[in-house]
């Protein structure tokens, strides 16, 4: 099916070597995390994601052009989603399955897609494999084009599954909904939105995404820069032009290097007169195995395949009898130091390919990790380590401090000047927020984000109690999987049922019981508590970097197969772990 490749590294690495070695690498992880966390004692507050005022153009949307005026929609509608992605997709998928009629979309951008709307920057492509990745290949009868897939197909799959479930007839684009409130004697929610829309839904999903609304770190002088600036996720073709010939004769700079910059640098560093990478912590670099998808294999493809392989990939992990009586043989200190040491083995090959490609020395050794892989999100790519040894390329990097200044020419480093026409933000996004851009007030009126306060509180990452008929989804207290639209579908597969339901049974709402919802806080700590590993890795959005304290707001750490058995055996006692009501308190 594939041209020969060479395979990733990833985490099947043997150790081999003497217990010392690893030890040193160990302390040198340690030394390296402490020394950010001392640069960066605010955590999470060093960025902002409050992108008004001087900084509202960082968020202003490029791509869907004049916002075309309209008279507000004042009507009701049985499913509203805020946010139209993936997550919307797959739930309206399975809600049109389950004979729903009336949905609606209401999104921020001109389009349907999500991040794929958004992240339009050169290089951008999914590092899950796109027969796993791309969902609803059975339904749409679509294979992709290559074992990766770019954004761009991704974009035009998720206007292919809009279309054929008819989600844009009812959809409104560029609106942001701003508030949503319950109203107990309807039973309904009331959404208001920023073009003056007044509309009920009996059902709300929120699907505003994990990763979506863009956050710059808090530089001193940010907003004195007099030369171009943008964020990665609103890229300005305007000045760039779409073939980037736009930067022929300019010199730009890249703050960040995390999964977003690793594919932005390669086009980057090949377009630009000079390219600036003012790198805090650098990512682990693996190979990319990619190729065009084998018509042939295509062709052959059973029907049903992709709900098989989906099905296998959810099985719990099965083990050799040799493998359990060697586990069984080991305690748990063993175990926990095998995996170190074959973590620490994989990381060092990480390193040895970084020397194996890159020609300066010293470029070479900033450009190594160190810390355990998977303490930040792996990288895979085959053309970012060779852009270093471009002589236009410049690797800044500010051993774990960050740029801390700029002004009106650009970045200052250590008392040098980077003196730039266009500076590019990739410092990420929000995570998974429930809420943004919109408050949501329950029975009681409380805001879900002040309820959240003293610590996230729902059933399954997906309902909170006193917030009828309104479901979270890819928010935390769910379970992390790396193939985030496996799990966005088992939400969506979930949510929809809860829908069908209440619809079933003729309720007007359902909400989460206090008692279920404590069970699920507390196996969300009972998880999270079982390992130290996020402590010691170094700081990032994985950790919240480096805040340990946050004992529930995270995600499930159980694991994705028995998050799944979860979301089946609520189900299986919707009376028990749900209260209903069957008829607006207006009607009695
Ligand atoms: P990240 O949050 O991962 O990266 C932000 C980067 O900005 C980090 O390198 C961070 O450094 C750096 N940074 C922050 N402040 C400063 C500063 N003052 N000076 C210098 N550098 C600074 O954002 P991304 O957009 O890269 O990625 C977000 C997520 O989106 C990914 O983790 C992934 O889940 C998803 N994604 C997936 C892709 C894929 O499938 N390949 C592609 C792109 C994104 P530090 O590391 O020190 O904090």
């Amino acid at each position: 099916m594939n041209e020969k490749v060479e395979k990733p590294i990833g985490l099947a690495a043997r150790p081999t070597r003497p217990q010392e070695f690893y030890d040193n690498v160990k302390r040198k992880f340690a030394e390296e995390r402490d020394l950010r966390l001392k640069y960066r004692p605010d955590g999470t507050a060093q960025y902002t994601s409050d992108l008004s005022g001087e900084l509202a153009h960082y968020e202003v949307d490029p791509y869907g052009g004049e916002v075309t005026p309209r008279a507000p929609i004042n009507d009701t509608v049985e499913c509203l989603f805020i946010g139209g992605g993936f997550s919307a997709l797959l739930t309206s998928a399975r809600l049109r399955e389950y004979g729903v009629e009336s949905i609606r979309i209401v999104e921020r951008g001109a389009d349907v897609g999500g991040t794929w709307y958004w992240n339009r920057y050169p290089g951008v492509a999914c590092d899950v494999v796109a027969y796993d990745y791309l969902p609803l290949l059975d339904e749409l009868d679509y294979v992709p084009k290559n074992h990766y897939s770019r954004g761009p197909e991704i974009f035009a799959h998720c206007q292919a599954i809009a279309k054929k479930y008819n989600l844009y007839e009812l959809a409104t684009f560029q609106t942001t909904v701003t508030s949503t409130v319950w109203n107990e004697a309807e039973q309904m929610w009331h959404i208001a939105t920023d073009r003056g829309d007044r509309m009920k839904a009996r059902f709300v999903i929120c699907a505003n995404g994990t990763l979506s609304k863009p956050k710059l770190a808090k530089i001193k002088g940010l907003e004195t820069f007099k030369g171009h600036s943008f964020h990665t996720s609103r890229w300005d073709y305007a000045y760039t032009k779409p073939d980037l010939s736009g930067l022929e004769d300019k010199v730009v700079g890249i703050i960040g290097t995390g999964a977003t910059a690793v594919q932005a640098i390669p086009g980057l560093g090949a377009a630009a007169k000079e390219l600036y990478v003012f790198q805090r912590t650098p990512s682990s670099i693996d190979i990319r195995d990619d190729w065009p998808t084998d018509p042939n294999w295509a062709r052959r493809l059973p029907k049903g395949w992709q709900a098989r392989r989906r099905a296998l990939a959810r099985m719990e992990p099965q083990m050799s009898e040799a493998q359990k009586a060697k586990q069984a043989a080991m305690s748990h200190e063993e175990k926990v130091r095998f995996q170190e040491n074959a973590n620490i083995e994989a990381m060092m090959k990480i390193h040895q390919r970084i020397d194996s490609i890159v020609k300066d020395k010293a470029t070479a050794e900033a450009l190594k990790p160190w810390y355990m892989l998977m303490c930040k999100r792996p990288c895979f790519h085959n053309d970012y380590l060779p852009t270093f040894n471009r002589p236009n390329v410049h690797l800044v990097d500010t051993h774990g401090k960050g740029i801390t200044e700029i002004n009106e020419k650009g970045p200052v480093f250590e008392g040098k000047q980077y003196e730039l026409d266009v500076l590019i933000y990739a410092t990420g996004f929000e995570v998974q927020k429930t809420g943004i851009y919109n408050e949501i007030r329950g029975v009681n009126g409380l805001e879900l984000n002040d309820k959240y306060r003293d610590g996230i509180r729902t059933l399954l990452g997906i309902h909170s109690q006193g917030y009828p008929n309104l479901f979270i989804m890819g928010g935390y207290q769910a379970s992390f999987q790396f193939n985030l639209t496996d799990m966005l579908q088992a939400q969506g597969d979930h949510i929809a049922a809860c829908i069908d339901y209440a619809r079933r049974h003729g309720y007007q709402s359902l909400d989460a019981t206090p008692a279920a919802e404590e069970w699920w806080v507390q196996e969300v700590i009972e998880h999270r508590g079982k390992t130290g590993r996020n402590q010691e890795c170094t700081p990032g959005y994985y950790n919240f970097e480096g805040e340990f304290q946050r004992r529930q707001d995270g995600n499930y750490n159980g694991g994705f197969f028995q998050y799944c058995n979860h979301l089946t055996e609520v189900r299986a006692r919707m009376e028990s772990n749900f209260t209903f009501k069957s008829k607006p308190l207006s009607s009695d």
